[in-house]
């Protein structure tokens, strides 16, 4: 397993990390099996979209927002229950075949590592199997 670390620098935002992910499958030089990402994260996880217009991230994240206001009554003490919440929508995991050492991502497609409760140094783990 590898892992990746991306600094986030607002409290809501997806960073596409597609690039990093392919750095690897060469770095491994991976021909033929699956990438399996997972997010150890409570307040931050992964998605897979849009990545040719950037608006689309923009709007994804607006409306989590929306949906999942900051301040919203809820329990949990240390403040952060919004981007609990949205973790939990978007995932912790991502699984996308690779063939001829590339991902079999979509034409539009991108990886999203996605902070809810940023800014913070997080984690990314990889591994191909
Ligand atoms: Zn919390």
């Amino acid at each position: 397993m590898t892992t990746i670390t991306v600094k986030t620098t607002v409290r809501s935002e997806m960073i596409d990390i597609t690039h990093d992910v392919e750095r690897l499958i060469h770095a491994d030089n991976v021909r033929n099996g699956f990438c399996y990402i997972f997010v150890p994260h409570t307040t931050a996880g992964i998605t897979i979209n849009e990545g040719a217009d950037p608006s689309v991230r923009d709007d994804i994240v607006t409306t989590l927002n929306k949906l999942i206001p900051w301040e919203g009554g809820y329990r949990h003490r240390e403040g952060n229950s919004a981007a609990h919440i949205k973790t939990t929508i978007v995932g912790s995991s991502e699984t996308i075949a690779v063939q001829d050492g590339r991902l079999q991502l979509g034409t539009w497609q991108a990886i999203f590592f996605c902070e809810f409760d940023g800014p913070r140094t997080r984690k990314v783990h990889v591994r191909f199997f």
